[in-house]
């Protein structure tokens, strides 16, 4: 018999990194074998921190599930897709579109994937925000495009730096992505920052790709606006989900709407409609999900009013961090995040990625380093907040404690 021929992955996968599910999770998944608790707080998973599936969702999923075993439309079933149409009639200024310009995915996740992929040929540059969402930069490489990060600015609230942005456009640059509210910042971005991302991306005939999927989870003043309702004059894809609003982020769930002229697009959308066709349809059970989410009670409501559970986990997580020596952290105005800067002079940390591992094994706390987020210099970390109060103060507490005698 001759050797087995070596295999190694596919050198399309040299820029894919998703240090939120990476080496640091592998050991504590090793740790937890050895029978120690690990806190993780690498995934905004709502589920694994007590925040039930709301019951309508449930009952109206369990209810679809003994019809819901053919393939759908590759686009979805018709009722969610309707039910999305309806659900951006409420929101402020957004463009009217139709169910034909809706796609359900499997989870946002999916559709990027799918979005990167018909869009992007060798060397077609994708602007992203730094910090990002690594995926946005993961999926753009492993399509062949390039991904440039623009910056967001941490003396400013963590709004994209439109300077940079200008200064990062070339002729290569196909598109720009916009996260907002932000992960990993939780920054919500400004009406005017919006309408001035929508100009230069209109003096310079970009795509825009919005990824909303926390557009509900909003805290005090801040105001979620959709990028589509700026920019009605422009193609722009936008993207939510499941997954964090509704918190069933198991059941991979995500839409993708399509707002503005297309004519000139007319072959990047119907790759799109060819992907969507190939992968046949997402998970149908899930997108009966969709239509008991979006036409029933809103409880994410509650939760994000000032006495709501993630409103009071967002205050502890920031209160908690500025108040450890040598920290300080923008106050998240969405989303589920929070993302403090580690100062310099005070934690002299060359390798974050070595600080979460070495916060890992003495706390058996696991948080996502800042770089994992595309942010060039090894001095933020990410703290999930979705833990409960009592579980969150004491997580932020230990990671004072550690910081306190850490040296690199
Ligand atoms: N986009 C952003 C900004 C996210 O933070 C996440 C998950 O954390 C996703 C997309 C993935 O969403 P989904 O669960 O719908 O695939």
């Amino acid at each position: 018999m001759t050797a087995p021929r070596p295999l190694d992955q596919s050198s399309k996968l040299r820029n894919v990194l998703y240090e939120i599910r990476g080496a640091a999770l592998t050991e504590a998944q090793r740790l937890e074998a050895a029978g120690h608790t690990i806190l993780k707080l690498n995934t905004g998973n709502p589920a694994i921190f007590g925040f039930e599936a709301p019951h309508q969702i449930v009952r109206d999923m369990l209810r679809a599930v003994p019809t819901a075993h053919g393939y759908s439309d590759s686009r979805g079933i018709v009722e969610a897709r309707r039910a999305i149409v309806s659900r951006y009639e409420n929101v402020p200024g957004f463009p009217a579109f139709d169910v034909d310009d809706v796609y359900l995915g499997n989870g946002v996740s999916e559709l990027i994937t799918m979005t990167t992929q018909a869009l992007l040929d060798e060397g077609d540059e994708v602007l992203i925000p730094a910090p990002d969402y690594p995926l946005w930069t993961a999926m753009t490489s492993l399509s062949g495009g390039t991904p440039v990060h623009y910056l967001a600015d941490e003396q400013n609230g963590w709004q994209p730096d439109l300077d940079d942005i200008r200064a990062k456009i070339t002729p290569q640059t196909k598109a720009i992505v916009v996260i907002n509210p932000n992960n990993p910042t939780g920054a919500v971005y400004t009406r005017e920052v919006l309408e001035q991302i929508a100009q230069i991306a209109r003096e310079n005939s970009l795509l825009i790709l919005s990824d909303e999927i926390y557009d509900r989870i909003v805290f005090d003043e801040a105001e979620h606006i959709s990028m589509a309702s700026v920019a009605p004059d422009l193609l722009c894809l936008t993207f939510n989900g499941l997954s964090k609003t509704y918190r069933v982020a198991g059941y991979r769930s995500g839409w993708l709407v399509i707002t503005g002229p297309r004519e000139h697009a007319r072959g990047f959308l119907e790759g799109i409609q060819l992907l969507a066709s190939t992968r046949l349809c997402a998970n149908v059970p899930a997108q009966h999900a969709v239509l008991a989410a979006l036409t029933g009670v809103q409880s994410i409501d509650h939760l994000i009013e000032p006495e709501g559970r993630l409103h009071e986990q967002r205050d502890i997580a920031w209160e908690g961090l500025n108040a450890i020596p040598g920290v300080s952290c923008v106050k998240p105005q969405g989303a589920l995040y929070a993302f403090p800067r580690l100062d310099p002079e005070v934690h002299e940390i060359h390798d974050d990625k070595r600080l979460i591992y070495d916060l890992l094994v003495s706390e058996h706390i696991l948080m996502v380093e800042g770089t994992g987020f595309n942010w060039p210099t090894p001095d933020h970390l990410r703290v999930v907040t979705l833990p409960e109060p009592r579980v969150l103060s004491e997580a932020v507490e230990r990671l004072g404690n550690f910081l306190a005698s850490y040296r690199q």
